[in-house]
């Protein structure tokens, strides 16, 4: 009866949006993440969860949560995640709880994801909002990937190898935006979110 009185409803904000960013490893998703949270620090980022080892300056917590094989597992099939995958042979998930219960507070969430999180996504919710980012050439990709010096020449044949496979996914979400110029692309993603 309480929740039909209206006093209740009065209560709750709207339910906040969803929002996706997806793309090859290497395109500049994560540039672009830091780029929109500073310019929008209204939104909130939800800080994946992996079982890859951390990079130097990465910190637990912030850039991921670092996790064993084990440990990821278990909260695989405890339900823990809102979606979850397997990339160049590593795990990665989205928490489920901090991100509903963020979206349940009217705050925007970004996820910034590969393709086959970004799919789980937009199959259980519909109504998120999905970008995704291309790089201007697979040549440029490639230049990115090594320039960043952080992977193994194994880790970089693998990462292209599925950036090659996930770009021919980019038609299957609402938007595409091509990272050539940093500004230009952030101020896509901006308008795609409030314009
Ligand atoms: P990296 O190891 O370079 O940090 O990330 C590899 C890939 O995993 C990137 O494409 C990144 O967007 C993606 N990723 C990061 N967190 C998650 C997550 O929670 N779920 C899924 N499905 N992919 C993620």
């Amino acid at each position: 009866l309480s929740i039909q009185n209206g006093a209740t409803t009065k209560e709750c904000p709207p339910l906040g949006r969803l929002i996706v960013l997806t793309g090859p490893s290497g395109v500049g998703k994560g540039t672009l993440m830091r780029s929109l949270l500073q310019r929008h620090p209204e939104l909130y980022y939800s800080v994946s969860v992996t079982t890859r080892s951390p990079r130097p300056g990465e910190i637990d917590g912030k850039n991921y949560y670092f996790i064993s094989r084990n440990k990821f597992e278990q909260l695989v099939a405890q339900g823990e995640f809102l979606e979850w995958a397997e990339f160049a042979g590593n795990y990665y998930g989205t928490p489920r709880e901090a991100v509903l219960k963020q979206i349940r507070a009217g705050k925007t969430v970004v996820l910034e994801i590969e393709l086959e999180g970004a799919r789980q996504i937009r199959a259980s919710f519909p109504s998120a909002l999905s970008i995704f980012i291309l790089p201007p050439s697979f040549e440029e990709l490639e230049q990115r990937i090594r320039n960043r010096g952080q992977d193994s020449e194994e880790a970089i044949a693998r990462r292209l190898q599925c950036a090659q496979e996930e770009i021919k996914a980019a038609e299957e979400f609402d938007i595409q935006i091509v990272n050539d110029d940093l500004e230009t692309a952030v101020n896509a993603i901006a308008a795609a979110l409030f314009g």
